[in-house]
């Protein structure tokens, strides 16, 4: 069963804001970043058993993040949204993300040329998606500013489809 607490609430609570402050503090955040930058992490290579797994999704079962509603807390950067996006479709299903959005190849010199696309060139675009991503438009990949436009998630994939055609989006 569970141990018993350690610490008072007084103290729990002490500890939390003080955590929370110390995250809000970009000084601070430095600091932890570069005290771990190149250490290999404690926990790599260990698993969690199936019974703590268990037990963190019991205690974290409605908690609020420590990080909801907050707006004074670095928010990650258009590009870095973007690579993790890259990176979990790409463990989803590597073929794909190599072929569709293309790990090297046409799609990276697009971005690397021309930036990470931060806008959706349909005229007609509802606005409702806020990630924006290059859109091949001949289907050949050429390496050519012209075979490409910028597109939200919600038009690309009615582009792909075909339910969104060129003209519409070109206005
Ligand atoms: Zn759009």
């Amino acid at each position: 069963m569970q141990k018993k607490y350690k610490y008072s609430e007084e103290r729990r609570q002490n500890i939390s804001e003080g955590t929370i402050k110390a995250m809000a503090d970009p000084q601070i955040r430095k600091k932890m970043r570069l005290a771990k930058l190149g250490k290999t992490s404690p926990r790599k290579g260990k698993k969690h058993t199936e019974e703590a797994k268990r037990k963190m999704r019991k205690s974290s079962k409605g908690q609020v993040a420590w990080n909801k509603g907050r707006t004074d807390l670095p928010s990650p950067s258009q590009e870095t949204i973007q690579k993790r996006r890259l990176k979990m479709l790409a463990e989803k299903n590597p073929s794909w993300a190599a072929d569709k959005i293309g790990y090297g190849g046409v799609h990276n010199w697009i971005a690397k040329k021309y930036g990470v696309a931060d806008c959706c060139e349909n005229k007609q675009c509802s606005k409702k998606s806020i990630t924006f991503e290059w859109a091949n438009i001949s289907g050949k990949y050429r390496r050519d500013r012209k075979d490409f436009m910028k597109l939200c998630r919600s038009c690309h994939r009615k582009f792909d489809r075909g339910s969104l055609s060129l003209a519409v989006i070109k206005g």
